[in-house]
């Protein structure tokens, strides 16, 4: 699907994306900024990538007409969220290229079916998730071994920014909180003392080619990625050797097509080194990929389109030392303000001092209106060395309060 040509059906090449939001919005920039129109379903009329996109279908992700409509104007069709019903994918990639295909996202929406194939991975990666066990049923549940408390339970299905996990402490605890979460099915992880965090981003084409973006490290607030570093020494360099090996092998064994992104703890192996456990699966571009609009040669996004519209997929590289500041809704408002001052004291952040400095790039998602914990945007920091970039991180971080 070359862009600039007409397609078969004599119209601009389209390439499609379900959903609306901050991803689907960098989706559809990258995919414009290489001559393609561009085709978003989401029902949210305001919703962030409806707004720039050639074409918005608003309607729900599972209406008929609307994916009708979607595969009449696109040759190709990606998504930005993994919570688009499969059934609509497997609707669509019957007409359509749909990449990632609906039995990779099903996986990647389901954490019982993720972790299983994390386990059906380790022997190949040599990466374990941590110790669970999945509760589906009282009987699950009475069953669970003691040793995976404390931890964490945490839907299946649905939940992201740390929504839908509740931490548990006893056997007590655990029946209560899964009553609380509705008795949907979840799975319960040992909580394990995590040193850091850290993800990594490939891209597979459809030949099985796959090329990987530098692995990522992670901070996160509140259950929230707050900060992303990537440069040489953000992640001891065996780890991060591992954690590629291990995600190009996700990938492979999926036959994945598109962009995956990986999640990973850093824990202590109890003989005083560290050890990698995988935790999660987007199967999508990612906020702890965001740098890669800044400090590499391709983004994530492009990569994105380049893996759908069966583009060449040359090996990324990053040629900036990078940090990635998250800009949550909460900097819209002065810092004491109660609620009810909230919709009266809204301020704007200090972007002129912010752009001031030198090698920060603003990514503003056009959302109509900030909530405390909603990501409004981002700011990619790269400078010439390492000291340099967390230097202005510094600098930004203080100006951000
Ligand atoms: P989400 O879909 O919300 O990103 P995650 O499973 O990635 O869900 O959990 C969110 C965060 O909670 C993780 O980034 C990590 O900081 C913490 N966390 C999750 N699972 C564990 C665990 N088993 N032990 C310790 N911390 C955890
Ligand atoms: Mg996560």
């Amino acid at each position: 699907l070359l862009p600039g040509a007409l397609s078969d059906r004599g119209q601009q090449m389209t390439l499609g994306v379900m959903g609306g939001g901050q991803l689907g919005r960098m989706f559809v920039q990258a995919a414009q900024a290489m001559g393609y129109f561009t085709a978003v379903l989401d029902p949210d009329p305001a919703s962030p990538a409806g707004l720039i996109s050639h074409f918005h279908i608003q309607t729900a992700y599972d209406d008929e007409q609307g994916l009708a409509q979607l595969m009449q104007r696109c040759d190709a069709i990606t998504t930005e969220f993994e919570n688009v019903p499969a059934p609509a994918l497997v609707t669509l990639g019957a007409h359509r290229p749909v990449a990632p295909s609906a039995p990779c996202v099903a996986v990647a929406q389901d954490r019982i079916k993720e972790k299983a194939h994390f386990l059906a991975c380790a022997p190949v990666s040599g990466v374990y998730p941590a110790p669970y066990a999945a509760i589906e049923s009282d009987e699950l549940l009475a069953a669970v071994p003691a040793d995976l408390l404390p931890g964490i339970l945490k839907t299946a299905r649905m939940g992201y920014d740390g929504k839908g996990q509740m931490r548990v402490s006893t056997r007590e605890e655990l029946a209560s909180a899964w009553e609380q979460l509705g008795r949907v099915p979840c799975v319960l992880e040992k909580m394990l003392p995590l040193q850091s965090e850290c993800s990594v981003i490939v891209a597979r084409g459809t030949n099985g080619q796959v090329v990987s973006f530098p692995v990522q490290a992670n901070t996160h607030r509140d259950g929230i990625l707050a900060t992303t570093e990537v440069y040489e020494g953000a992640v001891p360099a065996d780890l991060a050797e591992r954690a590629q090996a291990s995600t190009v092998a996700i990938a492979n064994h999926l036959h994945y097509v598109g962009v995956l992104c990986v999640e990973y703890f850093v824990v202590d192996n109890g003989t005083g080194g560290q050890d990698l456990v995988v935790n999660e699966m987007a199967p999508r571009p990612h906020n702890s990929g965001h740098y890669t609009q800044n400090a590499c040669d391709m983004s994530q996004f492009e990569a994105q389109v380049r893996t759908l519209a069966g583009l060449p997929l040359p090996q990324p590289r990053q040629h900036s030392p990078a940090i990635m500041v998250n800009l949550l809704g909460d900097l819209w408002f002065e810092p004491n303000a109660t609620h009810a001052e909230r919709s009266e004291r809204a301020v704007t952040p200090p972007w002129t001092q912010v752009l001031a400095l030198p090698g920060t790039h603003l990514h503003l998602y056009g959302k109509l209106s900030a909530r405390p914990g909603r990501k409004m945007g981002h700011l990619n920091i790269t400078a010439p060395t390492v000291a340099q970039v967390r230097e202005t991180a510094a600098q930004v971080l203080q100006l951000l309060g």
